[in-house]
């Protein structure tokens, strides 16, 4: 009867995402007066493991025979431990894109996904989720015995506890019929969706050749670069960089828009920040009205200045 939740890794570690989709499932567990087992595929240290029990698992499942690339094998280890699961949690990421609609349909359970609330009601399922690129919240009711809710990142944050959680290691190999042959790193950079911080820049910025100040603002902050859709569209920013509706979804605490003019396609990529901060020469840009900060100015002067004034603080 435990809610299962999926904890992603990369090369091991878990991802902070990964630590708020466990805080999620530790408080749909308490409303239905329940557990939280964790389910971790491929190799990680007993040591990150155990950190999963900070955050209100109390045991974690550990299938390090399974491929984490490959969505059947993932699929079926998931599934293999759901038998008894009221609900299953996933932050809804890349992966959990493709686990969990391939879960909802082996095991009939309703799917939720950019789900951004705990459950007002657990019978039936009843979940909030963004809709319409966050234009709109739904309230959906799954009818299933189960849910698989994916949960927005970002959108319920960290909860920690002094608990801790028992490692148990299971030999379930069932791989699917995809292989992973290599993995390659796009960037050693902070990654946009987990970044705490963003410093973005748009067509404002005038050419490739001014994005020196951009990520030297990015490094000062320990922030990730970012982009609006037609910079990456004209190649003076890889298209990894490119936030929207069509590109990454950003919620970062901070989020700096540099020479953006805020658009609704961008806006509905980003606007889950905590704080919004626009840079721009034009008082009427959009973007000052979504923003919580504004500096109407000139960002060949504003952003040094910025850069200047952080150096001194340091
Ligand atoms: C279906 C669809 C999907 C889309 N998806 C996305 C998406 O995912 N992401 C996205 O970003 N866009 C998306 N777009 C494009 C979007 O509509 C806008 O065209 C785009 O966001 C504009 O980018 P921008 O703000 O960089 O450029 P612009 O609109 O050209 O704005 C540049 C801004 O910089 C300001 N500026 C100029 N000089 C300076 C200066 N020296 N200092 C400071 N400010 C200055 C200007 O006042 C202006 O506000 C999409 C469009 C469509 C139709």
């Amino acid at each position: 009867m435990s809610v299962l939740v999926y904890t992603e890794s990369w090369e091991g570690i878990f991802r902070k995402s990964t630590f708020e989709a466990v805080s999620y499932a530790s408080e749909t567990a308490k409303l239905l007066g329940t557990d939280v087992v964790a389910v971790s595929l491929g190799e990680v240290s007993d040591d990150e493991l155990s950190k999963l029990g900070n955050f209100g698992a109390t045991k974690v499942i550990s299938i390090a025979s399974v491929n984490k690339g490959d969505s059947q094998g993932t699929t079926n280890a998931i599934a293999s431990l759901s038998a008894d699961a009221p609900a299953i949690v996933f932050s809804n990421t890349y992966s959990a894109k493709m686990i969990a609609p391939r879960l909802s349909a082996k095991l009939n359970a309703g799917a939720i996904s950019n789900v951004i609330e705990v459950a007002s009601n657990t019978s039936p399922f009843t979940v909030k989720r963004k809709a319409f690129s966050t234009k709109a919240i739904e309230i959906t009711t799954v009818s299933s015995e189960k849910a698989i809710l994916s949960l927005a990142p970002n959108s319920f944050g960290l909860r920690e506890t002094a608990g801790s959680c028992s490692i148990e290691k299971s030999d379930f190999s069932e791989n699917g019929i995809i292989t992973i042959e290599g993995q390659e790193t796009a960037s050693g950079k902070i990654s946009i969706s987990e970044a705490e911080i963003v410093v973005s820049g748009g067509r404002g910025l005038k050419g490739p050749e001014n994005w020196g100040m951009i990520e030297e603002l990015a490094t000062l902050l320990g922030a990730a670069t970012a982009c609006s859709k037609p910079v990456a569209d004209i190649g003076w920013r890889p298209h990894a960089e490119h936030v929207g509706q069509t590109g990454k979804a950003v919620a970062a605490d901070l989020y700096i828009a540099i020479g953006i003019s805020g658009a609704i396609q961008h806006l509905a990529g980003v606007n889950s920040s905590k704080v919004m901060v626009a840079i721009n020469t034009d008082p009427e840009a959009p973007f000052f009205k979504a923003a919580d900060y504004g500096i109407v100015g000139d960002a060949f002067e504003v952003v040094p200045k910025l850069i200047e004034e952080i150096k001194k603080i340091r």
